[in-house]
């Protein structure tokens, strides 16, 4: 058994959030590979690390006096490494590393020192190999990742050094340069690092129990979601779900190897495991039938009419389409009529060219009408478990008619995991409030 763990800024905050970890890893003698990121803020006032790394870099470029920023830098690894009772000169390191910094020193090499410092701390807390990402991580001058080559490496070290803590976020360029990901990029280290190693579970350790069944700035205290399918997160998280990135699951996904969120603050709770497939289902989730509800606000809507559409419909929504590609506006559902489509589109696509769009719309042949609907919002009601059961839309729309909720857009394909709401925005949170509480009991 295998078990590579990603552990988030909050999880290393300070020299108490280090032992945490400590105590994780140290509870199972399977956690064996351990990716960290850099510090993050200890309460909702403080910096993260890698913000103030970033800001470093802008007043070396501004040729703004940065002493203030690096101390407290050098402070908060220098409490860690106290707190935990560490030997790591850890002080020198960052001098060092500050001491070489000019106006040419690139952004991406300052903003990986975050994770980088943070690594060498626990490596020797844990009693684990340090080992640099640039030895292992490569990237193509594309950016890509070479899979390959970084899996060759990553297992070798592996198998030399059997336990240990590598730095997330950042990796090596075929010059020797380091390269990062985006923000919140220890996560793909995490998951890449897991792939590679054919790890048993990928675990990501946060500050939250796991995914939640809806976003609790709207519902207070929502359930947590056990299990979800990878299928289920996409659904969720392109509805606006803050879940793990795309580029996150990823790597894991086609690897077939489970993700497991956890909470470094409640270490007993199980939090959220997700994968491809379940195949004895819980009880719970069964009797419950949907995983999680999330939403968008402010979508508009063009609908288009003509009297006897019929069998011109598909060549008038192939040009209707057209426009909107010209005008580079996404479309996000197409329901339709007998004599009539609507297009469903973020507003936010379009600005000020709505009435551009409008009336060229308009100015088609035959068309008979053309109206513009705005503040719409879209729900999406998911879950593997209402797939060929009969009853759940029917409970969807029955929920929301007796709170007079009026349904402006109704859409399912045929996989049936998603059924998708269109609102108006006024009703938005309640709509997700009722239907949450009439779906997770
Ligand atoms: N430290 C980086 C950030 O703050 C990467 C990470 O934590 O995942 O974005």
């Amino acid at each position: 058994m295998l078990k590579v763990l990603k552990f988030g800024g909050s999880s290393l905050a300070d020299s108490s959030q280090f032992a945490k970890v400590k105590e994780i890893v140290e509870s199972d003698s399977s956690r064996e590979v351990v990716i960290v990121s850099a510090p993050g803020k200890r309460s909702s006032d403080d910096n993260k690390i890698t913000d103030l790394l970033y800001l470093t870099h802008a007043h070396i470029r501004y040729g703004v006096d940065y002493n203030g920023v690096l101390s407290m830098i050098k402070k908060r690894y220098a409490e860690i490494k106290k707190g935990c009772g560490l030997s790591t000169d850890i002080e020198s390191i960052i001098d060092e590393t500050f001491a070489a910094l000019d106006k040419k020193t690139p952004v991406d090499y300052l903003a990986s020192r975050g994770e980088y410092f943070s690594a060498r701390l626990m490596a020797e807390y844990l009693g684990y190999q340090f080992v640099d990402a640039v030895d292992w991580l490569c990237f193509e001058y594309n950016g890509k990742v070479n899979a390959e080559k970084s899996e060759e490496k990553l297992r070798e070290l592996k198998s030399k050094y059997n336990r240990i803590v590598t730095p997330g976020f950042y990796g090596a360029m075929p010059s020797g340069d380091i390269r990062v990901f985006p923000r919140g990029g220890s996560d793909i280290t995490g998951a890449l690092a897991a792939a590679y190693l054919g790890a048993d579970v990928y675990e990501n350790w946060t500050d939250v129990s796991g995914i939640l069944m809806v976003d609790p700035r709207i519902v207070k205290d929502p359930k947590t979601i056990a299990r979800v399918t990878f299928d289920e997160l996409r659904e969720l998280s392109y509805m606006g779900a803050s879940v793990l990135h795309e580029d996150t699951v990823f790597p894991v996904r086609i690897r077939d190897i489970p993700v497991n969120i956890r909470n470094t603050n409640e270490p007993d709770n199980p939090g959220t495991i997700i994968r491809e497939h379940f195949e004895d289902e819980l009880e719970e989730e069964t009797e419950r039938f949907i995983t999680g509800i999330a939403g968008k606000r402010n979508f508009s809507i063009i609908s288009i009419y003509k009297s006897r559409m019929g069998e011109e419909k598909l060549g008038l929504l192939r040009q209707v389409l057209e426009v909107f590609a010209q005008y580079e506006v996404p479309v996000e559902q197409i329901p339709s009529g007998v004599d009539s489509f609507s297009v469903v589109f973020p507003s936010g696509s379009i600005g000020s060219r709505k009435h551009e769009l409008m009336q060229e719309l308009s100015e088609f042949e035959g068309i008979d009408n053309c109206t513009l609907t705005e503040g719409v919002s879209l729900i999406a009601i998911v879950g593997r478990q209402m797939a060929y059961r009969i009853g759940i839309s029917g409970k969807i729309f029955k929920t929301l008619g007796e709170n007079k909720i009026n349904i402006r857009t109704i859409e399912q394909c045929a996989d049936e995991i998603n059924i998708m709401v269109g609102v108006y925005d006024e009703d938005f949170e309640r709509a997700i409030r009722v239907l949450y509480e009439s779906f997770a009991k």
